[in-house]
């Protein structure tokens, strides 16, 4: 028989699961009192409980930080914001590096107000990725960048399939790679392929999982609880073992009317349950 709490300690747990008022602290005892071994906290989170503290509690728990969410947001009407959203970047490297994250996630941006302009946004999130890496490079981060499900290319990344974020990886070299979110990428005909491709080249650097349920109601914040949907989670994590990956099993679920209103232990309880499909 499978040892379920070592199971448990390959799951991370990103804040967001808890819902957006749901304190840094409470999500850390939770993963304490439930055996999950690592978090992913959002920079809100960090920004609520202070940078310092945050670490200092996280470390204190003994759990590993499988990611900051996240950096990225570049695309820009104008110089100014442009020059504005490096420098949040590089501030999120800094708190990154602060937890000695596995990465960095970075959600890239999608269409700047207002432009039609697909290829130049796709330009400047390249152009800033490299910016960002520069930086990262010095500060010890590695940058993972999360392609999010097309129906996001407009207002939130417009990397949208692993084919696209590992072709960037590979113009820009070492220290980017990928976040493989599974509720982003499991419609994708070449996912098995691109996973492969992305062991190979060491660009696996982490792994969110969640459900997509039918129908979703809201594609931003109806996601599934694991085995709720339609995604063939044990298959997508053979797909990564079988890269070669073999870091945690990060549980990111937005879902405001199913899950946020439950009390923590009754989402937590579920996470592991459900995890042990997953990791
Ligand atoms: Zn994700």
């Amino acid at each position: 028989m499978r040892d379920l709490s070592a199971d448990a300690k390959l799951l991370s747990l990103n804040t967001a699961t808890l819902g957006p008022r749901r304190s840094l602290a409470e999500a850390v005892e939770g993963c304490q009192r439930h055996g999950i071994g690592g978090i992913c906290p959002w920079r809100d989170k960090l920004a609520e409980a202070g940078l310092d503290k945050a670490a200092k509690l996280i470390r204190a728990a003994g759990l590993a930080v499988s990611g900051v969410c996240r950096g990225g947001h570049f695309p820009a009407a104008d110089a100014a914001s442009r020059l504005r959203a490096l420098a949040d970047n590089r501030q999120a490297v800094d708190e990154a590096a602060t937890l000695s994250a596995a990465c960095l996630v970075m959600v890239v941006g999608g269409l700047p107000p207002g432009s039609k302009d697909l290829a130049g946004a796709r330009r400047q999130v390249e152009d800033g990725l490299a910016a960002t890496l520069d930086y990262a490079r010095r500060q010890g981060v590695r940058l993972a960048i999360e392609p999010l499900h097309p129906a996001y290319a407009a207002d939130r990344a417009c990397v949208n399939t692993l084919a696209q974020a590992l072709d960037i990886c590979d113009r820009l070299g070492a220290g980017i790679g990928v976040a493989v979110d599974a509720y982003h990428v499991w419609w994708d005909p070449d996912l098995a392929r691109q996973i492969a491709r992305a062991g190979r080249a060491g660009r696996l650097y982490a792994y969110h999982v969640c459900d997509w349920l039918v129908p979703t109601r809201d594609i931003l914040n109806d996601r599934g609880m694991m085995g709720d949907g339609v995604i063939d989670l044990p298959a997508l994590r053979g797909l990564m073992e079988d890269a070669g990956y073999s870091g945690f099993c990060e549980v990111e679920i937005f879902s405001a009317t199913t899950w946020w209103p439950k009390p923590v232990d009754d989402i937590l309880a579920t996470v592991v349950e459900r995890g042990r499909s997953c990791v």
